[in-house]
């Protein structure tokens, strides 16, 4: 049975159409997850939510164990997940309150455990389209027949935070080619392609980066913006579930492990 898994903040499951069936602890030889699976039913389709910075939100970016909590899911037998997640606009076209759908990614952020294949196995999966191109397409359907704006493509750039950027930093992560910048994205999107897990991420763009607008960032901004933006990614989802769910996996991320072992 096919399952969905979604990543993001704490609370996105208290939504009109979602029941939590059970919340299910899981361990996993990578340690713990940020919390238990919420394993909730909307419309008869099952779908696990996770919390990434644990609930409440107590985890930093740069603590969260992203392998177990990929790993997880897994455990669970999700094998297509979404993952939303706050970041900064790099430019003032991509607004706060938009929300972007990712097709790129530049891993900037340091120190945190990046892979299952620690040795002796060594794999380099091949990373050219970072996000599962077939879950990107449902996702434009979706928000579509939701009539729901979703900017269709964006360069996500990782940093380590937690703290956010220098004015100069943002001008260099946008001469980059960096659309948003945020702290979580990287090794999810990584780690769910080492375990062939088709993987898709929205980006809820929370602020405008350092030195575009002068004015000093807040986490009580980046939480209001967030909140206003909530209901949008529940419309989103809801309008996603049942094309994912009837959707039969037919994408190079089944496979992504042929010819990536050495
Ligand atoms: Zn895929």
């Amino acid at each position: 049975m096919p399952g969905i898994g979604v990543i993001a903040g704490s609370g996105l499951y208290e939504m009109e159409g979602v029941r939590i069936k059970e919340i299910r602890r899981v361990n996993t030889p990578f340690g713990l997850p940020s919390d238990g699976y919420h394993l909730c039913e909307f419309d008869g389709i099952d779908v696990a939510f996770l919390p990434r910075h644990g609930a409440p939100h107590r985890i930093p970016p740069h603590k969260v164990n992203y392998r177990a909590n990929i790993y997880g899911f897994r455990e669970l037998g999700i094998d297509r997940i979404i993952s939303v997640g706050a970041t900064g606009g790099l430019k003032p076209s991509v607004q706060p309150g938009s929300l972007v759908l990712l097709d790129q990614v530049v891993d900037l952020s340091s120190g945190r455990e990046s892979t299952f294949y620690d040795g002796p196995e060594v794999v380099h999966i091949d990373f050219t389209e970072p996000y599962c191109n077939r879950m990107r397409g449902i996702l434009r359907d979706a928000a579509a027949s939701a009539e729901i704006q979703l900017r269709p493509v964006g360069t996500y750039i990782c940093t380590n935070g937690p703290r956010l950027e220098s004015a100069a930093e943002v001008r260099m992560l946008a001469a980059m080619g960096g659309d948003v910048v945020g702290m979580t994205g990287m090794p999810e999107a990584a780690l769910a392609r080492e375990l062939e897990i088709c993987f898709s991420s929205v980006a809820v763009v929370t602020n405008l980066g350092a030195g575009i607008t002068g004015a000093k960032l807040t986490s009580v901004e980046v939480i209001d913006t967030m909140r206003a933006s909530t209901e949008k990614i529940r419309n989103l989802l809801r309008a996603a579930f049942p094309l994912l769910a009837a959707w039969e996996r037919d994408c190079a991320c089944r496979e992504a492990l042929k010819g990536a072992k050495m």
